[in-house]
């Protein structure tokens, strides 16, 4: 590579160092954030597919900064995850959610609330005095919140066991997030305390179209309902792809086809939204 000159060396150089110096701008931005009211929950609809009545929201945190726009989740998670940001982003997640939460209870509002948690946030050994404080100052019922984890954070099967457990003992909900694709060992399933699966998005998208993916789909869906878990299809977009899902006996769903993610204002005036009242 060293024969290749000066100016493959110097483009090189500059397109590294944007790279750089966007993250460390993500990263300066991200710790200011909380103290300047940047982020916000927008909700996403699950709907029960028997009843065809929406069960519980997705929370899903939005950025919005001055400077550098609206910025995806997908991009400033993992930095806020690098550096240990996401503890006190996390916590900022749960009180928000968990009075919003109250919040609907108050109005007569009868759905459950999701929330994402990250690698590092799971493997802090804070989780659970934070989120009991959170429930107990909110004074929500645990089993109106559900938590999701994703495979690839249950690597380490012992102490994942245990966060586990006591998360239970709290009386939340868990749920697999983008099930089937962490590659890992399908043995914990039996022996994870969980409730839900999340069958990943990227099965649901061609499950018309692709007898491998509907196959991949319906397993998923017979084992989850052999061992009494719940099965959440993600992404769904499309009329064909429920058809397939119900007939499947998939148990809820939430996608594009129903509403993208809302922030609250517009989530109420959903009108399956309302229905849950
Ligand atoms: P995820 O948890 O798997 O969330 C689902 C993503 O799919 C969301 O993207 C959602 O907006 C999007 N989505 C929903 N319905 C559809 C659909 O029908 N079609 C398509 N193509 N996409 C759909 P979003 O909000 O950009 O979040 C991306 C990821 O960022 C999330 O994936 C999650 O891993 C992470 N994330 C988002 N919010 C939080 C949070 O509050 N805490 C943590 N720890 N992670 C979060
Ligand atoms: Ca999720
Ligand atoms: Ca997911
Ligand atoms: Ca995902």
């Amino acid at each position: 590579a060293k024969k290749e000159g000066r100016n493959t060396y110097q483009f090189y150089d500059v397109k590294l160092d944007k790279k750089t110096f966007e993250r460390l701008e993500i990263e300066n931005e991200l710790r200011k954030a909380i103290d300047r009211d940047e982020f916000s929950l927008h909700y996403q609809p699950i709907l029960n597919l028997c009843k065809n009545q929406v069960t519980g929201v997705e929370a899903l945190i939005r950025w919005n900064n001055e400077k550098l726009g609206t910025v995806s989740p997908a991009q400033f998670i993992p930095i806020a995850e690098e550096t240990g940001m996401i503890i006190t982003i996390g916590e900022w997640i749960f009180s928000t959610a968990c009075k919003q939460l109250k919040k609907w209870e108050n109005e007569g509002f009868a759905l459950s609330i999701s929330v994402n948690i990250s690698i590092r946030q799971f493997y802090q050994p804070n989780l659970i005095p934070m989120i009991e404080s959170i429930l107990k100052e909110t004074n929500v019922s645990p089993e109106y919140l559900t938590i999701e984890i994703t495979e690839s954070m249950t690597m380490d099967v012992e102490t994942a066991t245990n966060i586990l457990q006591d998360l239970k003992e709290l009386g939340v909900n868990i749920s697999i997030d983008d099930f089937g694709t962490g590659y890992s060992s399908l043995s914990y399933l039996k022996s994870f305390p969980i409730d839900y699966l999340k069958i990943d998005q990227s099965f649901i998208r061609d499950i018309t179209k692709s007898k491998g993916d509907e196959s991949i789909a319906t397993t998923i869906l017979l084992m989850a309902h052999n061992l009494g878990l719940k099965v959440i299809a993600e992404g769904v977009e499309t009329k064909g792809q429920l058809e397939m899902l119900k007939k499947h006996r998939c148990d809820e769903a939430q996608g594009y086809l129903f509403s993208k993610p809302l922030p609250v204002e517009e989530l109420e005036q959903f009108d399956k939204f309302k229905e849950t009242k």
